[in-house]
């Protein structure tokens, strides 16, 4: 059975307190649930309060980004020993919101991505195309260019310590999301780029998420497509029930899918 992978990326949103007590309210609603991988991204100041209210939950921890350094003189930055020292598991990288404010492109998204697998930091990797690309049916080869050049240069046992996230521009923070249908096409896409390139096995390995408008209603139907694993959830996991409400809705979909 599919075990769903859902991560919430906070973007720059809670406080310290309202951090920590978002996460105190996350854990209790899922206490239960073993049958999902769950990470949560707070913003930088808040990951070491966040870290010490999940010592004893099986919830993991991520960062929203990191420079490809492990230390020096980089004003404003903050590195993956620091991530590690807070005890994050998971670094989203290549984030739209970064490619498109911060000018960070495929060249140094690849050096973070490397940066992070050095120090067993889990990548999650996000790609996708924006409404212009999609309309303009450009889509696959965007996706292409951003999985080849990120990747470049990591060897296939590297690969499979990453989690992809299929995030198109076009859906995130816009309440649009992409059909089932639209999401499976591109995941069975960059499940082929993975298999061409590293072999069947690490491409069944590689969980791609995807990003974009998920709530508690879309998840089941995203969740029931076969190369869809779990989800990279932004608005909607800055409240506690929705967030809860989407592990849960996950998690049956993919137990009704066995069953079905
Ligand atoms: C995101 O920030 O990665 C995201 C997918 O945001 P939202 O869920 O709000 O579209």
């Amino acid at each position: 059975m599919k075990k769903p992978f859902i991560a919430g990326n906070w973007k720059m949103f809670k406080t310290v307190s309202e951090a920590v007590s978002l996460v105190q309210t996350i854990k209790a609603g899922v206490s239960h649930k073993t049958d999902c991988d769950i990470v949560v991204c707070p913003p930088f100041t808040a990951l070491s309060a966040v870290s010490k209210t999940l010592e004893d939950s099986s919830i993991d921890l991520g960062a929203q980004n990191m420079h490809f350094e492990s230390e020096g003189a980089f004003t404003g930055e903050v590195s993956p020993l620091m991530l590690k020292d807070v005890r994050c598991r998971y670094v989203v990288l290549g984030h739209s919101e970064r490619r498109q404010h911060f000018k960070e492109d495929d060249a140094l998204i690849n050096k973070k991505v490397k940066t992070a697998v050095k120090y067993s930091l889990v990548p999650i990797l996000c790609i996708g195309e924006t409404l212009a690309e999609r309309e303009s049916r450009q889509f696959f080869e965007v996706v292409k260019k951003q999985f080849d050049e990120s990747l470049q240069g990591l060897t296939g046992e590297d690969v499979s310590k990453i989690v992809l996230a299929y995030e198109p521009v076009w859906a995130i923070g816009t309440g649009q999301t992409a059909t089932p249908e639209q999401a499976e096409q591109m995941h069975s896409y960059v499940r082929r780029l993975l298999n061409e390139k590293y072999g069947n096995e690490i491409a069944s390995r590689v969980p791609i998420l995807y990003g974009g408008s998920v709530k508690p209603d879309n998840i089941g139907q995203l969740m029931r497509k076969p190369n869809v694993d779990g989800a990279l959830v932004g608005g909607a996991s800055l409240k506690a029930e929705t967030f809860t409400q989407i592990i849960v809705n996950a998690a049956e979909a993919c137990k009704a899918e066995v069953h079905s």
